[in-house]
């Protein structure tokens, strides 16, 4: 060919800028869009092979380099792939405009079955101009008799082109570095993004450092000189790729053992705690969609889930948790997803209307719940097992998808104070005698074990719902449910608590006795005051709080901690038991003079232990406690 000057014909004063600051934020993205363009290219010319319209050797090893030198100060991709011949380069380099991939597509696409076309990113080769003040591109088309082609550029609209010595097929585009962007020549950098983004590519990816291979080269003719034998003949390492050009997720699940999903999982998320299990996702028809996604284990009991699902378009990675195309219930969960049908060359928020779209978050979800409803009625023990890690998730999903609520409101089961695992049918189903549709709850068990002990001693059964999102999901389910109603365990006493057959003849009688005695002692008029034969003796006092007014003050609480205590006050009601000694005593000496200090340190006492059960005290409050607490103890030893 002729040497040629010529000026590109795009507006870079306003392409530039607009690339410039992609950049400024996604620093690494013209290696993600060279090296697409290389895997683009050997794409392309696998796919003409395939339908006769390139003649390749049998044995063609595809593969795609990038060679770093930082003495030189270049970055060198290079790929065996179609080439380009003059007017090639002419029309798809110098005419940015014009879609080269596009071109392709329109022309090939019945053709061939594998319509895969990767870098629709955007941006495309110009990007390369971001770091470096100098691109070559040398290029050998696979057409018979082309001729080798260079092309550079510094970056502005003129261009150059040449004859180049390329011998081999395929395209190097060589980088020359500039001075603000050095840090791309560390190799560990390069490594670093070509690890994020083709991990998972389909051809080879080598990384070479052209520094060390020189230093090497110097070192075997030095050896040599030396005339040392031995050493020379020490074979070389074959060179490793460094992706993994058969993602399991490709594999069919048939195929695949419990050790590799395992061991995928490790390294993809680097979570060395296995996964409780996963969902293999392979579909081909009526949208192609594949992906592994793990249920992970959490590590303790208050963690919050925090998962993290990785974007894959046709093997090449996208982005983490990319909400507009994946329900945001499941990123709580880690995964891999290939989605090589979806638009990514249109604007996120064309995507979240996108029909594709939709469809495959409802395929998600609906693959979640089955796999959820088969371990349930397959391994209900396992999934007993299960649940503390996966119910987050699953409540989560319910309260985030009316649809995945739909499905898996039967697979949702309920661990009780007695460490069994039961579903709200059968727990309402076995508790229908004593407390109808009410479902009692346990939502702090050290601070509510008094409850739970009296619970317990009466044969009644309340259910743990401690984890954060669990507030939320006792509204989700009393809105679903029809007349099912939630109540903490402290929020009344169930009539099978009482004494039936409590001789209550002079029940009013002692009820107003008690009411007078505790309300003068505590100085507080406003207390309502419940007089119970209760079947547990041990316990004098016990204090419920109405659980509607305590839901409102803790909503109040979180909307911006306004203090809306006030509006809501906090319906207190100590319930005195008649068949405790202390509550019986107190009775006895209401008319000794003698007794008026104890009867008050015993009211103040039963009232604060009541109270202490609920919620901590007050500092003064507790300051009192502690100090009639140690002159209770004085008196123990007073008489002696
Ligand atoms: P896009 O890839 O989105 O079409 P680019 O600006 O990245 O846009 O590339 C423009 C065109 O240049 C490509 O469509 C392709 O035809 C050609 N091209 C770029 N890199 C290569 C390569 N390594 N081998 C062959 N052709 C290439």
């Amino acid at each position: 060919m002729n040497h040629e000057n010529g000026s590109i014909s795009i507006n870079t004063e306003n392409i530039f800028p607009i690339i410039k600051k992609w950049l400024y934020s996604e620093k690494d993205i013209f290696i993600r869009e060279l090296v697409s363009n290389a895997s683009d290219a050997i794409s392309k010319l696998k796919k003409l092979s395939a339908i006769g319209e390139a003649e390749i050797e049998s044995d063609a090893k595809y593969r795609i380099k990038v060679i770093v030198d930082k003495e030189n100060k270049t970055i060198q991709i290079d790929d065996n792939g179609i080439g380009m011949t003059e007017e090639e380069v002419k029309k798809y380099i110098n005419q940015i405009a014009f879609s080269g991939a596009k071109d392709f597509v329109e022309k090939y696409k019945d053709k061939a079955d594998e319509a895969q076309i990767i870098g629709h990113f955007g941006l495309g080769f110009y990007s390369a101009f971001m770091v470096s003040e100098k691109v070559q591109i040398d290029t050998l088309s696979f057409q018979k008799d082309a001729e080798a082609v260079r092309w550079t550029s510094s970056g502005g609209t003129e261009y150059e082109m040449d004859k180049s010595d390329r011998n081999e097929r395929g395209t190097k585009i060589t980088l020359f570095i500039a001075e603000d962007s050095v840090e791309f020549l560390e190799v560990y950098k390069v490594r670093e993004i070509l690890q994020k983004y083709f991990s998972f590519l389909q051809f080879e990816i080598y990384l070479e450092d052209a520094n060390e291979k020189k230093k090497e080269a110097d070192k075997k003719e030095d050896i040599k000189d030396n005339e040392n034998k031995e050493e020379t003949d020490v074979k070389e390492e074959e060179p490793k790729p460094l992706n993994d050009t058969n993602p399991l997720w490709l594999k069919n699940p048939k195929d695949c053992t419990d050790e590799e999903y395992k061991e995928f999982y490790k390294k993809v998320f680097f979570d060395f705690n296995e996964p409780l299990f996963w969902i293999h996702l392979n579909m081909d028809y009526p949208f192609n969609l594949k992906g592994i996604l793990y249920f992970p284990k959490l590590k303790h009991e208050f963690e919050t889930m925090e998962g993290q699902i990785k974007l894959f378009y046709n093997q090449v990675f996208v982005a983490d948790n990319i909400k507009e195309v994946i329900p945001e219930f499941l990123m709580l969960l880690k995964g891999a997803l290939d989605c090589p049908d979806l638009p990514l060359n249109v604007s996120r928020s064309f995507l979240q209307n996108d029909g594709y779209v939709n469809k495959i978050s409802s395929h998600i979800t609906k693959k979640v719940a089955d796999k959820l409803i088969s371990i349930f009625e397959k391994e209900r023990e396992t999934y007993n097992k299960y649940w503390d890690d996966i119910n987050p998730f699953v409540k989560y999903g319910c309260i985030k998808e009316s649809k995945f609520s739909e499905k898996v409101k039967d697979v949702i089961i309920y661990k009780t104070i007695k460490g069994e695992y039961v579903t709200l049918k059968d727990y309402l189903e076995r508790n229908k005698s004593k407390h109808e549709n009410k479902v009692f709850y346990v939502s702090d068990e050290k601070q509510q074990a008094q409850y739970i002990r009296m619970f317990k001693e009466n044969d009644m059964e309340a259910v743990i719902l401690t984890s954060m999102i669990d507030n939320h999901f006792m509204q989700h389910i009393e809105m679903n449910e029809k007349d099912v109603k939630f109540q903490r365990i402290d929020s009344d006493i169930s009539e099978s608590m009482k004494e039936t057959q409590a001789d209550d003849s002079n029940l009013k009688e002692i009820s107003e006795d008690l009411e007078k005695i505790f309300k003068e002692n505590l100085g507080n008029d406003k207390l309502t005051i419940k007089v119970e034969a209760l079947k547990t003796s041990s316990v004098p006092g016990i204090m419920l709080l109405s659980e509607q007014s305590r839901r409102m003050q803790e909503m109040s609480k979180m909307f911006g901690g306004m203090n809306l205590g006030g509006m809501y006050p906090q319906e207190e009601t100590l319930v005195l038991n008649t068949n405790n000694s202390l509550i019986k005593s107190i009775l006895n000496i209401k008319e000794r003079p003698d007794k008026k200090d104890d009867a008050k340190i015993i009211c103040e006492h039963i009232y604060d232990l009541a109270m202490m059960s609920h919620k901590q005290l007050e500092p003064e409050a507790m300051t009192n406690f502690i100090e009639r607490s140690n002159k209770i103890l004085s008196r123990l030893v007073e008489d002696e």
